[in-house]
């Protein structure tokens, strides 16, 4: 009995001082990565992520908040099984997930296809930027990372947007044209249905179909007059800056973009579904962007 109250006592001592570890600290002054990568990934690999991370850090710094200051970063090669699952447990695939085993109850998940470095593939590269800028749409918008909204064809179509202009400016490589080619006649058709994951999961391989819509949401703001940069600052930042929701986001993007919903969605009837005819310039520069 008595070893029993010393256990019960120990683990009421371990529990309050981790939960005390958990306060979140008031106005944290910078974001924290936290590095977990796994040495099943190649070394190139490795060495090549931490120069984007570099390079992201500098291109859109990640803005710490109260409730958004520190995300743990899960790395591992697919040739391994599940190598964090003490931490993450079932977690796979590429994502930024959640549960409550870290401090602001996300963490990101990449896990590298090992056949992406037999085949060499920029997935294994763009990856990262996608999900660091699907952070960086979480930092923008509380309402985005409290998942208040989903419209995904403008967070999956930016987020991958953002991978392939990344991958043209560094690589030299059009990851539009060769990766994200196979755009859904739906796209012109019934364009709503991107709004939703579950409603468009069959018409949006490698989200093709969301970034050929979201690259011609910037077709049609440069039709306003406004210039190239101009317009992939709109729809890849300001609008984040509304802080939209699903009940409010159409009366966001009228006021953003000064365009109703309804009229984008029926412009798009002026396009064929082809990924070439809405290409960003090659030369197209983030850092002339943000
Ligand atoms: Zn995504």
């Amino acid at each position: 009995m008595k070893k029993l109250i010393t256990l019960l006592f120990l683990f009421l001592f371990v529990s309050c001082g981790s939960s005390e570890d958990e306060i979140p600290e008031t106005n944290p002054t910078e974001f924290t990565f936290i590095y977990n990568i796994h040495n099943s990934l190649p070394s190139d690999w490795t060495d090549e992520f931490y120069i984007i991370m570099k390079n992201l850090e500098q291109l859109i710094p990640i803005a710490p908040s109260n409730h958004f200051y520190e995300l743990p970063i899960y790395a591992w090669n697919s040739s391994v099984d599940k190598p964090y699952k003490d931490k993450i447990g079932d977690a796979s695939g590429a994502s930024i997930s959640g549960n409550g085993a870290s401090v602001n109850g996300k963490y990101m998940v990449l896990e590298i296809p090992k056949e992406e470095f037999q085949f060499k593939q920029f997935h294994r590269y763009s990856v990262i930027d996608h999900e660091y800028f699907h952070v960086y749409q979480m930092s923008l918008s509380k309402n985005f990372f409290d998942r208040n909204i989903e419209l995904k064809w403008m967070s999956e179509g930016g987020a991958a947007t953002f991978e392939s202009l990344y991958i043209q400016q560094y690589y030299s490589y059009n990851y539009f044209k060769n990766d994200q080619n196979r755009v859904d006649k739906a796209a012109i058709d019934t364009p709503n249905i991107f709004e939703t994951y579950d409603a468009s999961k069959s018409q949006d391989s490698n989200y093709s179909s969301s970034v050929f819509m979201f690259l011609a949401l910037a077709k049609e703001l440069q039709k306003t007059g406004i210039n190239e940069n101009e317009a992939f600052k709109k729809v890849l930042k300001d609008y984040w800056l509304t802080n939209p929701t699903n009940q409010n986001w159409k009366t966001k993007f009228n006021e953003v973009f000064t365009m109703s919903v309804d009229e984008f969605y029926l412009s798009l009837k002026g396009y064929t579904n082809d990924i070439n005819t809405v290409l960003p310039s090659e030369g197209l520069k983030l850092e002339n962007v943000f």
